[in-house]
Formats: structure tokens, sequence, C-alpha cells
């Protein structure tokens, strides 16, 4: 019975993975006049999959299986998770889902255009439609306390505005003292950053970063797209993608490492739990600290910079009258910016508090969607001193909300913080760590996250993973250390 569970579940992976290909070539190389057959064929495979899911003949085998005392841990937390997820799919009504996905594809084409009339109020009608739909989607799945707890969930399970609000007030007041110190400071110059740097000499030094971090080359491959991406056909066959500023080599190189990360994650799942929950990622926050952990924890740091050195140099020989420690100062600079996507591993943050409490506020209600701008711009000058001059640098700037992704951001900050507290850990248990990035080794990290995370797919929560590997849940307090003692040793306090 168990197998007929698992061949069920591999035949809607194999159709889900099919319409990830076809996702991943629209993104790559589908040819302009391709896309309107291409909507459709992704449209036919996405109703197959969600036919598939929430087939009776499941709903009945799960209820078998959840009886069965034969079933091992792993077997029983399979069958558990996948119950949940079926649950949660019979919830949603075909109406309510066709409705849904219509508001989205229409605010998402509203949103396109007001960036390009750079007007919010082209976009305002379409999201209000969506953000209705969605405090009726928190009414659909339920909650106990928020009504954007419910949305919090499907990103980030367990995640409350309770504990969020928690969270981001503890780290608000400190990394706003940090960033006062680091503004009364000199700025590094990072004026070389900004060269001409050769596109094929960028693409060249990107694939030796991921090979040398470890991405297997047999298990996936990098390709150019318009925003960097991860996806995944099987642990086997892992895709990432990159961008290349011919005028700033950081961009790739960073986002590289960042997908990377990502993509380690990927191919560490384990591949005999494939189509299964245990074959899939723990949370939106766990993926996201582990593109973190290797993008800033080891990829920003001063060994690092020092070891890969000689090698950037080789690539771009324009770097030759500056430093390893000019460089490393460079990339660490700290500048309150307007776009999230550009900004430093400090104020990023602050990016992401002011996008969770507009959410928050619209789907309990306490925000109006005409007032997003007013309140946007307000919370950029309290926060990081900003002045908005216009929408497309201001509320306009993200794609989630015109997705209908709201309670996504949180899990970028989740990232960081999972990943500085992950990472102190792993060098109180290996001292050596720092050295060996310096040897430019990074073996020792990448089996520690194997042992650690990657081999358990989603047998536990985010929280639960977070306790089983540091002994404590996530504490604000890691991240805070590790920004102070980065940024004091670059700006000298
Ligand atoms: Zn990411």
């Amino acid at each position: 019975m168990y197998q007929d569970y698992i061949d069920h579940m591999r035949s809607i992976a194999d159709v889900k993975f099919a319409l990830a290909v076809l996702q991943w070539d629209q993104e790559t190389y589908l040819p302009i006049k391709g896309a309107a057959f291409r909507g459709q064929q992704m449209a036919t495979l996405s109703e197959i999959s969600h036919k598939m899911f929430t087939d009776e003949k499941l709903g009945v085998l799960l209820d078998q299986l959840n009886n069965d005392s034969s079933l091992d841990k792993k077997q029983l937390r399979n069958v558990e998770l996948t119950s949940e997820d079926y649950n949660k799919h019979k919830k949603y009504s075909s109406r309510f889902v066709r409705k849904l996905s219509e508001a989205t594809s229409r605010s998402y084409h509203a949103w396109i255009d007001a960036r390009k009339q750079n007007d919010f109020n082209v976009f305002e009608r379409d999201l209000n439609a969506l953000v209705d739909l969605k405090k009726e989607e928190t009414q659909i799945l339920g909650y106990t306390q928020h009504p954007y707890d419910a949305l919090l969930n499907e990103f980030e399970k367990g995640a409350t505005v309770q504990w969020l609000d928690g969270l981001f007030g503890d780290l608000r007041e400190p990394l706003k003292k940090l960033l006062d110190k680091i503004q009364a400071k000199p700025a590094p110059d990072d004026s070389f950053l900004h060269q001409h740097f050769n596109k094929d000499a960028q693409w060249k030094f990107g694939i030796e970063m991921l090979k040398r971090m470890g991405f297997d080359f047999e298990a996936g491959r990098q390709d150019i797209s318009e925003h960097p991406f991860t996806t995944n056909f099987s642990a086997e066959d892992v895709r990432v993608t990159t961008r290349i500023d011919e005028n700033d080599f950081t961009s790739m190189t960073w986002s590289c490492l960042h997908e990377g990360g990502h993509a380690l994650y990927e191919q560490g799942l384990p591949a005999e739990q494939y189509g299964l929950p245990l074959g899939e990622y723990c949370s939106l926050g766990i993926h996201e600290s582990q593109s973190r952990l290797w993008e800033n924890c080891v990829g920003r740091s001063r060994e690092f910079i020092r070891y890969n050195f000689p090698l950037m140099l080789q690539y771009f020989p324009q770097l030759k009258n500056t430093e390893a420690q000019q460089v490393y100062a460079a990339i660490n600079k700290v500048q309150p910016s307007l776009i999230r996507t550009e900004s430093d591993e400090l104020t990023y943050h602050f990016h992401v508090m002011i996008r969770y409490e507009v959410e928050k506020q619209l789907i309990d209600g306490a925000l109006a969607v005409k007032d997003i701008p007013g309140f946007w711009n307000e919370k950029y000058k309290t926060y990081l001193g900003v002045d908005v001059p216009d929408d497309k640098s201001g509320c306009l700037q993200d794609i989630h909300w015109s997705h209908g992704s709201f309670g996504y951001f949180p899990t970028y900050s989740l990232g960081s913080l999972y990943a500085a507290q992950f990472f102190k850990h792993m060098q109180k248990h290996y001292p050596d760590i720092t050295a060996l990035i310096g040897e430019g080794d990074y073996t020792k990290i990448h089996k520690w996250l194997q042992m650690n995370v990657y081999q358990y797919g989603r047998m536990y929560t985010s929280d639960g993973l977070c306790n089983k590997i540091t002994g404590e849940t996530l504490q604000q307090s890691y991240l805070i250390q590790y920004l102070t003692d980065k940024y004091a040793g670059i700006y000298g306090f």
C-alpha cells in the first residue's frame, strides 16, 4: 500500500518537474513567438498535477496509511505531510482557484504597465481585487490569531505575526544603532568595482566559483536569465541561472554564490525520496539560509576574498592596482538605498521589515491599498533616511505582490538569521572552518550542511531543525553579532 502511495506521488512529481522544465526554458531559451503556446502547455500540466493531487483515490490511500502501524518513522512523516498538503488543497474550491489565478494574471500585467508608466495608480485597482481574494484565502485556510498568519504559513510553516513582531522588533534597534555607527565613519571606496568587466571573463569566473563551492555539473548546469533563480527537476538535475552586468562584476559573482547555495541544498536532498515530502526542502526560510550562508557568511568573508583574489586578478586584470583588503571592504560597503535587491547585508532587513508591515496591515485591513505609496515612502524615510523619488524605485519595485505572494518577504530575513545561527554553530564545532575558507577548502562546510540540513528534507519544521542543530530556537543575536563583528573590522569602531 505504501508502494501505491509512492507510485502515485512519483507520477505527480513527474508532471510537476516536466512543468518546471518548461518554466525554466521559458526563462532562459524560449523564443518570443513560443510564449503563447507555452503558456497553454504549462496551464495544462499544472491542471493535470492538481487533479492528480486532489484525486479521491489518494485521499483513501492516505486514510489507510495513517492507520498503518507497519510504517517506519520516515514513511509516517511522508504520509503525515502529504495528508496535510492534501487536506489544504481540498479546502480550495475550483471556483476560488480560478478566480485567484485570473486576478493574479491581471494584476501581474497591471504591475508591468504601472512600472512602465511609473505610477502606482495603474496597479491599484487590480492589486485591490487581489488583496480582497487574499483576505478571503485567510478565511479558507484558517488561523487562530492574525489573518496574515495563514499566508505566512504557506511559506514558513509555523510563522506568526506575534513571532515576527518580536523577532523584527528585537532586530530593529540594534541594526539601527549599528547603521548609525557605520554612517559616522568614512565609507570605503568601491569605485573600482564599477569598471568594464568582460562578459566572457565574468561567465567563466562564475562557473569556476560554482565548481569550487562543490556544485556538481554532472547534476546541473548554469544559464543566463533576466532574474537569477534556482530550479530543480530532481536532486540529480538542478539548474541555476545568473545575469551579467558588464559594469559591475560583483553582481554576477555573488549571485552565483547565492544561487549556488540554493543549488547545493537541492543537489543534497535525498534522491531516493524523489516525489515525496522528505525529498523536498524544509521551508523557504531554510532554503534562503543556504544561499545566504554561502553568499554572505562564506563569500563575503575576509578569508574568502583573500584566497580568491589572485583568481579574480586572472579574470579581471583591471583590479591590478587594488588590494584584496580593498575588495573586501568595497563588497561589504553599507549604504542605505532604495532598492532591496541591491542593498547590503545590514540595510536589507529594513527593506524586508517595511514590506512585512505593509502586508500585515493590508491583510488585517489597517492599511488600504491606495495608501501603500504614502506609507512606504514614510517608512523609507524613518528606517533608512532615504527619500523615495517615484513609485518605480518605491513600492512598485518587487514582483511579489503582483503574483499574490503575500507572506514571502519575511523568509528572506529569516534566511539571514538562520544562516548566522547555523554558521556560528558550525564554527563552534569546527574552529578551523574560517582558516579552511582562507585555503579555499569548503568540504567541511559542505559535509556539515549535508549532515545537518540537506539529508532531512522536510523531516523537521524549520523551528524543529534549528533546535535540533543548534539546541535553541531562532535568535536574532547571532545575526547582530555577525554583522557587528564584520563592520567593526571594516569601519574601525
Ligand atoms: Zn535566494
